[in-house]
């Protein structure tokens, strides 16, 4: 039986990071599960809710078997929303195990964590965040929802620095999601923003898992 304090994850699992700048290096994935925003867009569903409980070094000794067979040095926790639980334990036997880790957020929610890459994702309609993470983000993720507008974009980059990019991913590769992508894009350029960049979802193109 794991001991408290447990985590609620959905699924753990090695595959090549598929989305932002750490695209294609390979990665262990803790999916948390529970999410506190229910966008109707959303591709993980199936983690908004259950998990099975975990103790974080239960967590550790999958993930240091997984590690013997796919030699990634990153792990990635994702969602739902992760930080809605408590990862500090995770994050520091993960550290003494020295992995890299990367925390995929909403950017609703903030506590500190020792960990190497915040990839923050906003939402709308709000496209609200934690102040926190203005000087922590390593990159702005953002969906091309019907809700994303160039308004929308200006006042992130005003917000970021301009090394932190902006990257515009179309909703689950759709066409019209792509195109509004491009457009926004060549709105930002008109109008002088910089480290404005399409991301695609290299999981959906190229079907891996
Ligand atoms: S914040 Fe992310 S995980 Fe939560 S509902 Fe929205 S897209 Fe899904």
């Amino acid at each position: 039986m794991p001991q408290p304090p447990t985590l609620k994850i959905v699924e753990i699992f090695p595959s090549l990071q598929g989305e932002g700048l750490r695209q294609g290096e390979p990665t262990i994935f803790v999916r948390l599960a529970g999410c506190n925003l229910k966008c109707s867009f959303c591709d993980t569903k199936y983690a908004w809710r259950g998990g099975r409980d975990y103790g974080p070094s239960q967590v550790v000794e999958k993930i240091k078997k997984m590690r013997a067979r796919f030699p990634a040095h990153w792990v990635c926790l994702t969602g739902g929303e992760p930080l809605l639980q408590d990862l500090r334990q995770l994050v520091s036997l993960l550290k003494k195990e020295k992995f890299k880790v990367q925390v995929e957020t909403n950017a609703t929610r903030y506590y500190p964590l020792s960990i190497d890459w915040y990839t923050i994702s906003p939402k709308p309609k709000a496209y609200s965040f934690a102040p926190e993470y203005q000087a922590r983000a390593k990159e702005v993720k953002l969906v091309a929802t019907k809700d994303l507008r160039l308004g929308v974009i200006k006042k992130l980059r005003q917000t970021f620095p301009e090394k932190t990019p902006i990257l515009l991913q179309p909703q689950s590769s759709k066409r019209w999601s792509q195109r509004l992508a491009m457009k926004i894009i060549r709105q930002a350029l008109e109008a002088g923003l910089k480290n404005v960049r399409l991301s695609a979802q290299l999981q959906k193109i190229l079907h891996i898992r």
